[in-house]
């Protein structure tokens, strides 16, 4: 690789990371729950306004929380889109229950909520929604469903740090959120999330199935005298070395989605003349929805094979790929999972699509993105 080769991703680093890795090694307390875990739980909640924020050694660990406390039981649906991460599914089918794979709206490619009315039965006890490219799901329509069958919504946020619906943060629009700070994420610390609760109900029993199923928690703060073993549960908390590597980027999170979305809209002005020419389709995004810049991706015309301009742009030394292979016909997906509905979107999305470079401080390899993109179709 050259050096003016673009890379898919590149982790997001400020630089004050280091200092502040350096004061929790010396502090002599780095397991979980230490000064910096705390720091990055209170920013967490008084940034998205949310009754509850817990670090999370990864989004995957909060997901898997989040079907725990909606106390999932084996046969248990819960509704899905087909189009997302397989952690959203191995949470549910970990507790026993089925995932039921619906299609995602066209536009948005965030899970289509006709698909979801129509997928409801005598089984279904949630709904798990994922705003894909830190774009919100059309929140007030999905709510309206899970109120109307007593269902409980799970957002998967991971994706979704900074991003508003009808101006409320995302990860505060259900009963709990899960948020990614995985390497390819907007923040990161490695591995790393965080499970955030809008019910203060379920405050106390995330606390208990993080420690392990103790009451650890009540016992740090003096409310019980010794902990004990009180309820199921795993250990999902983060070392809090990566808790203070974390709370760096939390605070300059402004400044890191500023600069994505800068390059998220650069993408957009300049790909524009090429999408009017009919080779592709850019992102739509909802006029309720603010994102966080996140990933840009485009749809191939028909005409394009998706193989052949992937290849041309490795050969340009810019690294785009596809994304999720779709879960509803994974090998796990049909073993584990059942299908609502037609998947015509995901089907043809995930066959289609093309993600785009896009990491904190790109410079002018968005340029070279570009370039390599209008070549290829100007070939
Ligand atoms: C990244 C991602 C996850 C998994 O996050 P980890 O922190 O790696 O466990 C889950 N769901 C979605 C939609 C993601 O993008």
């Amino acid at each position: 690789m050259s050096k003016n080769a673009v890379p898919f991703n590149r982790p997001t680093l400020l630089g004050g990371e280091f200092d502040n890795v350096l004061v929790a090694i010396n502090s002599g307390k780095v397991a979980g729950d230490g000064r910096f875990t705390k720091l990055c739980n209170e920013w967490l909640e008084t940034r998205l306004g949310a009754a509850k924020a817990l670090l999370t050694h990864s989004c995957t660990a909060a997901l898997e929380m989040a079907a725990l406390l909606c106390n999932l039981q084996t046969g248990d649906e819960v509704i899905m889109p087909s189009f997302t991460f397989v952690s959203t599914a191995n949470a549910v089918v970990l507790r026993g229950a089925v995932p039921v794979f619906v299609d995602v709206d066209r536009r948005s490619f965030n899970i289509d909520p006709v698909a979801i009315a129509a997928a409801i039965t005598t089984r279904t006890r949630a709904i798990f929604v994922v705003h894909y490219a830190g774009v919100p799901c059309d929140m007030d329509a999905i709510n309206a469903i899970a109120r109307a069958y007593g269902l409980k919504v799970v957002e998967d946020a991971a994706q979704a740090l900074g991003s508003t619906y009808k101006g409320r943060p995302a990860g505060t629009l259900a009963d709990m959120a899960a948020f990614s700070f995985h390497e390819t994420k907007n923040l990161n610390s490695g591995e790393g999330g965080a499970l955030v609760l809008s019910n203060p109900d379920l405050a106390e029993r995330a606390e208990i199935i993080r420690e392990k199923g103790t009451d650890r928690s009540r016992f740090l703060r003096g409310q019980v005298d010794k902990y004990t073993w009180v309820d199921v549960g795993s250990s999902y908390l983060p070392s809090d070395i990566l808790a203070a590597y974390l709370l760096t980027q939390l605070q300059d999170v402004d400044r890191i989605n500023t600069n994505r979305l800068a390059t998220w809209n650069h993408y957009h002005v300049a790909l524009a003349g090429l999408e009017a020419a009919g080779h592709f389709v850019r992102p739509q995004v909802p006029d309720y929805a603010r994102h966080n810049g996140h990933l840009y991706s485009i749809i191939l015309g028909d005409e394009v094979n998706r193989d052949d301009f992937l290849a041309a742009m490795r050969q340009n030394e810019v690294a785009a790929t596809f994304h999720y292979v779709p879960l509803h016909s994974s090998p796990a997906g049909l073993k584990y999972g059942r299908t609502a509905g037609e998947m015509t979107v995901t089907d043809r999305i995930s066959e289609r699509l093309v993600r785009l470079p896009l990491y904190f401080d790109m410079g002018h390899g968005s340029d070279r993105v570009v370039e390599a993109v209008a070549s290829y179709f100007t070939a």
